[in-house]
């Protein structure tokens, strides 16, 4: 899929294949178990898009949890809000985390050492189930839900069950949920799931080039519904916040996101939910 410079890293860790490379075309590449997870040249679009259609739609996100994230990037780009008071992230792998650091400090760019990040190393899953605090946004960044993968049981009813429990009235939720087009029944049950445990739910797209797809994402909520905000409400709040250097979000955008191609939106609605005796899995 890309051309390869040369390869920096390699290591099979206790959970998965991490590599980090250098391509012609994207820069550095983090990959995990064969996948690319994030480039130096494009991780803005996914990182962005993943985390600030949520976070401003919160009027105060002051604590912030996040699931997987291992690169640094979403807690990043979570914690340019100066609203945050804190931001916990729980990864499995402390590998991907250190590979990250070491090669592709630029992803992080210090998030890691804010006095308001808190890093825990344990499986997604069973923090979420034995946590006794409440967020007011829950960002899930995890690699997608591959067969024996270490993310197969965060794409299921009971586990967005259990991220409801631990949200606060006003909070809301969000995850990556693969290629729109490439796996276009994961997306969806992943949508169908969500929209089991929350009265409101959405879903959007944005274009990744690293990826060749339109990603998807989904999110549920207790509170404001990000699709109800237009360009000059973003544009008012990303103002308020100081949050004018982003990349690729802006108001423009967001209006853009929610736009799905008709023949996916048809699909939204038709099929089954994942649950854990039933997991949906993406074409590896
Ligand atoms: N942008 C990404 C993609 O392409 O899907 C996700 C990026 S991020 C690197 C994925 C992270 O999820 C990895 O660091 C991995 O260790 C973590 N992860 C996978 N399964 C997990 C689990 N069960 N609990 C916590 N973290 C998990």
């Amino acid at each position: 899929m890309h051309g390869i410079k040369r390869i920096i890293f390699s290591k099979k860790s206790r959970v998965q294949y991490i590599d980090v490379i250098e391509t012609y075309d994207y820069g550095l590449m983090l990959i995990l178990d064969g996948k690319v997870q994030s480039t130096i040249r494009d991780e803005y679009f996914y990182h962005e898009a993943l985390v600030h259609p949520v976070m401003t739609a919160h009027p105060n996100p002051e604590k912030v949890l996040i699931i997987g994230g291992g690169e640094g990037a979403t807690l990043r780009e979570v914690l340019y809000h100066p609203t945050v008071k804190q931001a916990i992230m729980v990864d499995i792998d402390i590998d991907v985390i250190k590979c990250s650091k070491e090669y592709l400090p630029q992803l992080s760019n210090g998030a890691f050492e804010d006095k308001r990040a808190n890093l825990i190393i344990s499986d997604g899953r069973k923090f979420i189930e034995s946590c006794r605090e409440k967020f007011d946004v829950i960002i899930i960044d995890v690699t997608d839900p591959l067969e024996e993968g270490p993310g197969q049981f965060l794409y299921t009813l009971e586990f967005y069950e259990a991220i409801k429990n631990i949200l606060n009235d006003n909070g809301i939720m969000v995850t990556q949920a693969t290629s729109i087009y490439y796996s276009t029944y994961c997306f969806t049950t992943i949508y169908r799931t969500i929209k089991k445990v929350f009265e409101k739910v959405g879903c959007y797209s944005t274009w990744i080039p690293s990826y060749d797809s339109m990603w998807g994402f989904v999110y549920g909520s207790k509170g404001p519904d990000p699709k109800s905000l237009n360009k000059d409400d973003i544009d008012t709040i990303l103002n308020q916040r100081k949050l004018l250097n982003t990349n690729y979000y802006n108001g423009k955008i967001h209006e853009k996101i929610f736009i799905l191609p008709k023949e996916i939106e048809k699909q939204l609605e038709k099929g089954g939910i994942a649950t854990d005796k039933s997991p949906t899995f993406m074409p590896a």
